[in-house]
């Protein structure tokens, strides 16, 4: 952070969301995230001052000491709940195609477009 002081995003109570809380920068008039929301009215990039795994969701970046490995977290209350970013699409994608602008974020262009390149895939960015 520029500043050099940061906070966790954290929850607070909201009777209106499903699991009866929501992010602190959840914006209760329109659902936006309020950090996206000053990105794009300072004509920053929209994920410039967002957490990193606010970006990356529903990927997940995980480290175990030894290796990073990119998975999709299959298993959040959203998916569960049939959000509609789980939606079937009218013609299915690869993950990572779906998903380029997180995994180029998480693994760089160059990264995503390697990844492309090994299974076969032309990559969309
Ligand atoms: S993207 Fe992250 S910071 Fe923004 S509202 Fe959602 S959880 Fe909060």
């Amino acid at each position: 952070m520029p500043s050099g002081a940061y906070t966790g995003t954290t929850t607070v109570p909201d009777s209106t969301h499903p699991n009866g809380e929501t992010c602190v920068f959840l914006r209760p008039e329109d659902r936006y995230c309020a950090i996206q929301v000053a990105c794009l009215a300072n004509n920053m990039p929209a994920w410039e001052l967002k957490p990193y795994y606010c970006c990356l969701f529903p990927l997940v970046d995980e480290w175990d000491g030894v290796q990073r490995t990119l998975l999709l977290d299959e298993g959040n209350d959203l998916f569960e709940r049939g959000g509609s970013c789980a939606e079937p699409a009218p013609e299915p994608q690869p993950l990572i195609q779906v998903y380029a602008e997180e995994v180029s974020l998480a693994l760089g262009l160059e990264g995503y477009r390697q990844v492309c390149e090994r299974v076969g895939l032309t990559p969309r960015l």
